[in-house]
């Protein structure tokens, strides 16, 4: 089944001799579990891309199906909906409540959920316990590394049991020990859960774990600059 769908996407920024084209008619279709790599070089358009998968922003023209619906017909209410129920986010900057435990920082999305205490803390335990975090569920971020607080911020980002998770160079402020480590995760989390997985990185070694990688330039997808291309 697909579950994103862009048709012929464009999207610009400014006007007249300062618009930007940040995205010119990209084409895009990614099927449920797919685990996908975005590569390119700065200003390719990968961010814009993501922003527009993770229903932050319209397209300026063209189509985005996200599992059936039709995003760009979406207002900004209807469109964080979808994000709340359907899609989890990672960054770089793991973006962690520094000072309150692992458990709780997991749980904040069910409390914007209202989801009652008890059983928030039972998913949030599960989840820590999926990212193999369970022995430090009561240690706060800063009394962990850096590899251990990115699977803090994977925990939080599935507890609500997302259709999609978007990580944007989960990797980028970690050594490459840690981000081999995170690497295996989201694999291993792709494989045993299904969960469609949509990775930004500027590491072939990292995009290497992906099921497939897109490459873009200039605004578009450029199919030329896949590996042994003919
Ligand atoms: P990447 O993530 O690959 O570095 P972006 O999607 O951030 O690329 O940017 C694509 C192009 O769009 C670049 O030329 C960038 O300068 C431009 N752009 C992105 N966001 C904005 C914005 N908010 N305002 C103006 N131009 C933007
Ligand atoms: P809330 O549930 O607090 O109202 P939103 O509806 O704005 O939050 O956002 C829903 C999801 O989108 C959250 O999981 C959040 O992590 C993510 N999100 C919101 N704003 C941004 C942003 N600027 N960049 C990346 N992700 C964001």
């Amino acid at each position: 089944k697909t579950i994103i769908e862009f048709k012929n996407i464009v999207k610009t920024y400014g006007k007249g001799e300062a618009k930007t084209y940040a995205l010119n008619g990209v084409n895009l279709s990614i099927k449920q579990g797919e685990f996908v790599a975005i590569m390119g070089a700065s200003g390719s358009g990968k961010s814009t891309s993501m922003n527009m998968i993770g229903c932050l922003d319209s397209p300026t023209s063209g189509e985005y199906l996200f599992n059936d619906i039709h995003v760009e017909n979406l207002n900004r209410n209807q469109m964080a909906l979808i994000r709340r129920n359907y899609i989890g986010f990672v960054f770089q900057s793991f973006n962690l409540l520094g000072r309150t435990s692992a458990l709780e920082n997991v749980e904040l999305p069910l409390v914007y959920r209202k989801i009652p205490a008890k059983q928030r803390r039972v998913l949030a335990y599960e989840a820590l316990k999926k990212v193999g975090l369970e022995s430090v569920v009561n240690n706060a971020p800063s009394q962990l590394s850096g590899g251990q607080q990115q699977r803090v911020a994977i925990a939080r980002a599935i507890v609500t049991n997302p259709l999609i998770l978007l990580a944007d160079e989960p990797t980028g402020n970690l050594d490459s020990i840690k981000s081999v480590e995170i690497m295996n995760l989201l694999k291993k989390l792709n494989e045993e859960s299904g969960i469609t997985i949509i990775m930004v990185t500027h590491e072939e070694e990292m995009a290497s774990y992906a099921s497939r990688t897109i490459y873009f330039r200039d605004g578009h997808i450029d199919d030329s600059l896949k590996k042994g291309y003919k």
